[in-house]
């Protein structure tokens, strides 16, 4: 929390209040980039949308997402200032879990950026994070921006990249490279969301703790069946009913008229 802020819990949006307060909180620790809050609210945008809650097709990806980082010889988690500052605890467990390398990677880039990602990483559990300093001495040439300095030990040689709240361009570039990746966005229309192999449509901060047990479930499945499932998700099909998820929720509210309470919104 910020000092200045207190929320009350009885707030109808308390949650995403303290969601944002730990963003502000990570930014002023030089966590966060500014065009970080920005994103975030783009997101909020597609979380109010969708109803504040993991979905059915979100769900599917999720199980089809923790399958392919199970059954990838070089699974890595890409890491950016908001996925540490929202999920830093999770993407440690999820690397036990799948056996998945930690990497720093950022759009907005800088060395006391990495390092401070780094620490928050490391605060959370981290051994070994990847990406930092001179340790992202290969570059990707299919990639414009900073995020082309990648570790040679990490999304360099990955066949599998999860990429929380991506960029279009770098989604773009990893697959053609022939990775399979795995985007959390909450916006089913972005380049990222519609590029990606596997797209799971909810809030980070749902959707990693739902990874990390998943993982944990699917772990003792022998690979030909996790294959099968990583298989079988068809990305354009759960994409397509977020967006029809998202419709038939504007339509429900349209019909019930210009004002709506909180709580009877939550229940569409
Ligand atoms: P693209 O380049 O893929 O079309 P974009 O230009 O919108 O997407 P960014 O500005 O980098 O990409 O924004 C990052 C994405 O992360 C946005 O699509 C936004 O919906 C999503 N996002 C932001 N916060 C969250 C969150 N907490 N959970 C899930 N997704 C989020």
């Amino acid at each position: 929390m910020t000092k200045e802020t207190k929320i009350p819990k009885e707030h109808p949006r308390a949650e995403s209040l303290r969601v944002r307060e730990k963003l502000l909180e990570h930014y002023n620790m030089g966590v966060v980039a500014h065009a970080g809050l920005i994103a975030h609210g783009r997101g909020e945008a597609f979380d109010y949308l969708l109803g504040e809650k993991t979905t059915e097709p979100a769900l599917e990806a999720v199980k089809a997402a923790a399958a392919a980082l199970l059954t990838a010889k070089h699974p890595v988690i890409s890491v950016n200032g908001n996925a540490a500052a929202l999920a830093a605890s999770e993407i440690v467990k999820l690397s036990q879990v799948t056996g998945a390398r930690i990497e720093v990677n950022l759009f907005y880039c800088s060395v006391e950026r990495k390092k401070a990602i780094e620490r928050v990483l490391r605060d959370a559990g981290a051994t070994k994070v990847l990406g930092i300093g001179e340790d992202a001495s290969a570059r990707i040439q299919e990639i414009g921006s900073e995020r082309r300095r990648v570790d040679p030990r990490g999304i360099l040689i990955a066949d599998a990249v999860l990429v929380p709240l991506e960029d279009g361009d770098r989604t773009e570039a990893l697959v053609h490279m022939g990775k399979n990746v795995i985007a959390i966005d909450l916006n089913p229309l972005s380049r990222t969301a519609q590029l990606a192999t596997v797209t799971i449509v909810d809030n980070i901060v749902r959707a990693m703790p739902t990874l990390v047990r998943i993982s944990e479930e699917l772990r003792t499945e022998n690979k030909e069946k996790l294959k099968e499932i990583a298989s079988e998700l068809d990305n354009k099909r759960t994409l397509g009913e977020a967006i029809d998820l998202i419709n038939q929720r504007l339509t429900k509210l349209a019909e019930k008229g210009t004002y709506i309470s909180l709580l009877e919104m939550s229940k569409i």
